[in-house]
C-alpha cells in the first residue's frame, strides 16, 4: 500500500548552509585548499543537517524536498545527462560523466575553456548556467547523483530508525529536479548549431528522464518533483501554445513510463492557468501550484486535479514577511472544495525556499517588533505546518498561531515608520510633470555648452577596483577599529588617487570610484529611512555567491544627503566634470526585500523622491553629469507579457521621478547591464536618460544597428571591452569595436566606456585597459574628424 502525500512540504529549501559551510567548502576546494573527498563529506553534512533540521520543523517522508546542489540546479540537469557543449567533451569519462572537478569546469571555466553563460532564473535574483544544446549534444542519463542522495538519505532514516516505517518507503525524501521542458526552454542553441531549437530533443531528453525515474523508484522514491516554471512565462522566442504541448507530450510520456515514483509537476513563479488542463489530462499524480503570484484555478481546472495531489502554494519563497494566515487558509479552503474530497490537497510554498534566509531567530539585533513581522525559511516550514492543521483540524486547534498572526499584522499596520504621512503625501502630490524633462533637443544644446566634450567622450561605469586596502579599512571601520573620521580619511584619499589616475589616462568624464561602497544598493539602504540590514540574511546569487538583501519595510525617506560630500569632493581635485553616481529606484527594490503591504510603485515613487531631492542636491553643488544605474530594471520585468506594460509604467516613472527634478544643462547618465535589443531599447527610449550605457564588448556591438535603426537619438555608451574578465584588451580590439559602432549610429552620440563598473578588477589590469580604451578612442575620433 503506497502512504498518501503528507500533509505539509516546501517546494525546496535553502543550500548554501545557515553559515555558508557550502561557500567556505567549495571556496577551499577550488582554492586547492581541501579534497574533493573533503568537500563530498561537508556536502553530506549539510544535507544530514537539513534533513534533521526539516523533521524537527514538522516535514515527514515525501514532504522533505531533496534538492541539493553543488552549484546549481540547472547544471546539476547537464551533469545527470552529461549534456555539455563539445568544447568540454574531454571532461567526460568514458561513460559520459563529469567528474565533480569537470561539473566545477563547466560553470566556472576554466584558462580558455569559457564556462556556460549565467543568467537570471525567472524574475528572481538567483543566477542559473544556461545550457547549450544542439543536435548532437549528449543526453544520456548517466550521473546517478540524485539517486545516491536519496539513497544516502533513506539509509540514514532507517539507521536512525525507530518509527520509521517500512524501507526506503516513508521515510524516502522527495527528489527535487528541473523539469525536461523546462530544461530545454531555458538552454540556448549551441555554438556549433546557431538557431538550433533545443526543444526539439525532448523527445530523447524525456526517455532519459524516464531512466532517471525508474532508478529513483529503484531506491525508493515514492515521490519525484519536477520542476516546470517554463509553463508560467512568456518567452520571446517560443509558443506559449507549443510549450504547453510540449509539457503535455512530455508528462503523458513519462506518465506511461513502467517504473517510477509518482510525479508531482510544480509550476512556481507564476500561474499555471495556460498549461493546467494539458497537464492534468496526463496520468502524472501531483501539480505543485504557485498561489500567490498565481490565483487559485478556476472551478473547471480545479475539478480536472479530482483524485490528484495539489500542492497549494499558499506561503511565499519570495519575500520575508510572515503569511496571512486566514488569507492562505482561505484559498486552501476554495482549493479544496473546487478539488473534491478525492483529492489530497498538501500545504506548501510557492516556491522554493532558496530565494529566503534560514531563520529569522538569529536576527538578535533586529528591532523586536520588527522581527515578529518576519518569516524567513524555517518559520515558512513552521507555517506551512500550522496551516495544514487549521486545514485538516479547523482553525481552532490552532488558534494560538492565528492570533500570534494577527498580532504581528496589527502591530505592523500601527508601527509610525510603516506609514508615514508626510512620504504618503509627497507621493500623491506627484503630477505628470515631475517626471518630465525639456525636449532632448533642448537639453542637449544646454549640455554641449556647458560641457564642452570632445566627439567620442570617454568614461567609466563608476567603480574603481575595490582594492583589499579598501576592505580592510571597512572592515576595520565596522569593528571600532578605524573612527568614522579615520575611515573616511581612507576613503578621501583613494578618491583622490582615483581622479588623478582618471586624469593622468585622460579620461574625459571622471568618476569619484565609489569606495566608500560596499555595494550599490546596501549603501543607500542604509542612508535612507524604512530599510534595515539583517545579520545572517544571506541568500544564494550563484554558485558560491551570496548576498544580504537590506529589508524594505516601511515608508522611504532621505534623512540627509548621501553621496553630496564625495562628489564635491572629487570635482574639487579636478576640472574635468566628475559624473556623480546613484542607483536607481527600480534596482533599490529589486535587490532588496520590498515590503508587500503597499504596491511596489508606490513604494518606487518613495525611493524615487528621495533619489530626486539627492539628484537636485548633486547639482547644487555644482555637479554637471549624474548616473542613475538602473541594471536590474529587466530582472523585474513580469514573466507575462500581459504584465509588462503596467510594470514598465511604475518603473520607469518611478526612475523619471528622481532624474526629472534637473535643469536642462545637467546631464543625467543611465547604466543597464545587458544589451538584448528588445529590453534595452525599451528601456532607453522610456527612461530620457541623455546617456545610457549597456554591455556590449561580448556580444561585438550586435545591437548596434539596430539602435541606429529605431532611431534612437540621444547618447549610448556600448562597453568596448568586457569586465568580466582580467583580460586586458587590445587598443586594436577596441578600435575595431568603436568603428563598427560608429558606423551603426551617428557618431555625435557615441561614448566610450567599458562594460561595466571596476569593483571586481585589479588595478593592474584595470589601467591597462582603460589606457588602450583611450587610445582607441583617440584614434577612431581623429578618424572621424578628418573624413
Ligand atoms: N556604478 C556601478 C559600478 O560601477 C554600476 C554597477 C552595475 O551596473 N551593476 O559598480
Ligand atoms: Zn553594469
Amino acid at each position: 500500500m503506497s502512504t498518501p502525500f503528507p500533509a505539509a512540504t516546501i517546494l525546496g529549501y535553502p543550500r548554501i548552509g545557515r553559515d555558508r559551510e557550502l561557500k567556505r567548502a567549495l571556496e577551499s576546494f577550488w582554492a586547492g585548499r581541501s579534497s574533493a573527498a573533503e568537500l563530498r563529506a561537508s556536502a553530506a553534512e549539510l544535507r544530514a543537517g537539513t534533513r534533521a533540521r526539516l523533521g524537527e520543523l514538522g516535514l515527514s517522508g515525501a514532504g522533505v524536498p531533496l534538492d541539493f546542489h553543488y552549484y546549481d540546479q540547472m547544471l546539476s540537469i547537464v551533469a545527470t545527462f552529461g549534456a555539455v557543449p563539445e568544447r568540454f567533451a574531454h571532461l567526460l569519462d568514458a561513460e559520459g560523466k563529469l567528474s565533480l572537478e569537470g561539473y566545477f569546469t563547466v560553470a566556472r571555466g576554466k584558462g580558455e575553456l569559457a564556462p556556460l553563460e549565467m543568467t537570471k532564473w525567472f524574475d528572481s535574483n538567483y543566477h542559473y548556467l544556461v545550457p547549450e544544446i544542439g543536435p548532437d549534444t549528449p543526453l544520456r542519463y548517466v550521473d546517478s547523483h540524485v539517486v545516491d542522495y536519496l539513497r544516502e538519505a533513506v539509509a540514514a532514516a532507517e539507521q536512525g530508525g525507530a518509527g520509521q516505517g517500512e524501507a526506503g518507503g516513508t521515510s524516502a525524501p522527495r527528489p527535487v529536479l528541473v523539469g525536461p521542458v523546462t530544461f530545454l526552454a531555458l538552454s540556448k542553441a549551441a555554438d556549433c548549431a546557431p538557431g538550433f531549437d533545443p526543444l526539439t530533443r525532448l523527445e530523447e531528453l524525456v526517455e532519459q528522464y524516464a531512466a532517471l525515474l525508474a532508478d529513483l523508484a529503484g531506491a525508493g522514491a515514492q515521490w519525484v518533483q519536477l520542476d516546470e516554471p517554463a509553463l508560467v512565462a512568456d518567452f520571446a522566442d517560443i509558443d506559449r501554445a507549443r510549450l504547453v504541448e510540449a509539457a503535455a507530450s512530455a508528462y503523458a510520456k513519462l506518465a506511461d513510463a513502467a517504473s517510477r515514483p509518482r510525479i508531482i509537476v510544480a509550476t512556481p513563479y507564476g500561474t499555471a492557468r495556460a498549461a493546467l488542463p494539458a497537464l492534468a489530462a496526463t496520468g502524472v499524480e501531483g501539480f505543485a501550484l504557485d498561489l500567490v503570484r498565481g490565483e487559485v484555478p478556476g472551478e473547471d481546472d480545479l475539478a480536472a486535479l479530482a483524485g490528484r495531489t495539489v500542492l497549494a502554494g499558499v506561503v511565499s519563497g519570495r519575500n520575508i514577511w510572515r503569511t496571512n494566515l486566514e488569507e492562505a487558509l482561505a484559498k486552501l479552503e476554495q482549493v479544496r472544495a473546487g478539488v473534491g474530497p478525492q483529492a489530497n490537497v498538501v500545504v506548501s510554498t510557492s516556491t522554493s525556499l532558496q530565494h529566503v534566509p534560514y531563520d529569522v531567530d538569529r536576527e538578535t539585533q533586529l528591532d523586536p517588533e520588527l522581527r515578529s513581522w518576519l518569516a524567513f525559511a524555517d518559520q515558512k516550514v513552521a507555517e506551512v505546518g500550522v496551516l495544514a492543521r487549521a486545514l485538516s483540524e479547523g482553525r481552532d486547534a490552532v488558534a494560538a498561531e492565528f492570533a500570534a498572526d494577527a498580532a504581528a499584522r496589527a502591530s505592523r499596520a500601527a508601527h509610525p515608520g510603516v506609514n508615514r504621512p508626510e512620504v504618503r503625501a509627497a507621493v500623491a502630490a506627484v503630477v505628470p510633470a515631475d517626471r518630465e524633462r525639456e525636449s532632448f533637443e533642448e537639453r542637449d544644446a544646454a549640455q554641449r555648452e556647458r560641457l564642452a566634450l570632445p566627439l567620442l567622450p570617454t568614461t567609466t561605469i563608476g567603480s574603481f577596483p575595490q582594492t583589499t586596502q579598501i576592505r580592510k579599512a571597512r572592515a576595520a571601520h565596522r569593528k571600532g577599529e578605524l573612527t568614522d573620521a579615520q575611515y573616511e580619511d581612507a576613503m578621501r584619499a583613494e578618491v583622490a588617487s582615483v581622479v588623478a589616475l582618471q586624469e593622468e589616462l585622460g579620461i574625459d568624464v571622471l568618476v569619484h570610484g565609489e569606495p566608500e561602497r560596499n555595494d550599490m544598493v546596501q549603501y543607500f539602504a542604509e542612508l535612507l529611512d524604512g530599510f534595515t540590514a539583517t545579520q545572517h540574511g544571506w541568500v544564494q546569487s550563484y554558485g558560491s555567491r551570496c548576498t544580504r538583501p537590506s529589508i524594505l519595510w516601511g515608508d522611504v525617506s532621505r534623512p540627509a544627503p548621501m553621496t553630496v560630500e564625495w562628489a564635491k569632493y572629487a570635482q574639487s581635485l579636478t576640472d574635468k566634470p566628475v559624473k556623480g553616481m546613484l542607483t536607481g529606484p527600480v534596482t533599490i527594490l529589486a535587490w532588496c526585500f520590498v515590503r508587500d503591504d503597499i504596491p511596489l510603485g508606490q513604494t518606487a515613487d518613495q525611493v524615487g523622491l528621495a533619489l530626486r531631492q539627492e539628484i537636485v542636491d548633486l547639482e547644487e553643488a555644482g555637479i554637471a553629469v549624474i548616473q542613475v544605474d538602473e541594471p536590474a530594471l529587466r530582472e523585474l520585468l513580469p514573466l507575462e507579457v500581459k504584465d509588462q506594460a503596467e510594470y514598465l509604467e511604475w518603473s520607469v516613472g518611478s526612475f523619471k521621478l528622481s532624474t526629472s527634478g534637473v535643469r536642462p544643462d545637467t546631464q543625467i547618465h543611465t547604466h543597464l547591464c545587458y544589451s538584448e535589443f528588445n529590453v534595452v531599447i525599451g528601456a532607453i527610449d522610456a527612461l530620457d536618460a541623455d546617456v545610457t550605457s549597456i554591455e556590449a564588448a561580448r556580444s561585438r556591438m550586435e545591437i548596434l544597428p539596430a539602435v541606429g535603426e529605431h532611431g534612437y537619438e540621444r547618447g549610448i555608451g556600448p562597453g568596448v571591452y568586457d569586465i568580466h574578465s582580467p583580460r586586458v584588451p587590445s587598443v586594436e580590439e577596441q578600435v575595431e569595436l568603436l568603428r563598427s559602432a560608429a558606423a551603426a549610429v551617428n557618431p555625435r552620440q557615441l561614448w566610450v566606456n567599458p562594460d561595466c563598473g571596476l569593483k571586481t578588477r585589479g588595478y593592474e589590469e584595470t589601467k591597462a585597459a582603460l589606457d588602450n580604451m583611450v587610445a582607441a578612442a583617440l584614434q577612431v575620433r581623429a578618424e572621424i574628424e578628418s573624413r
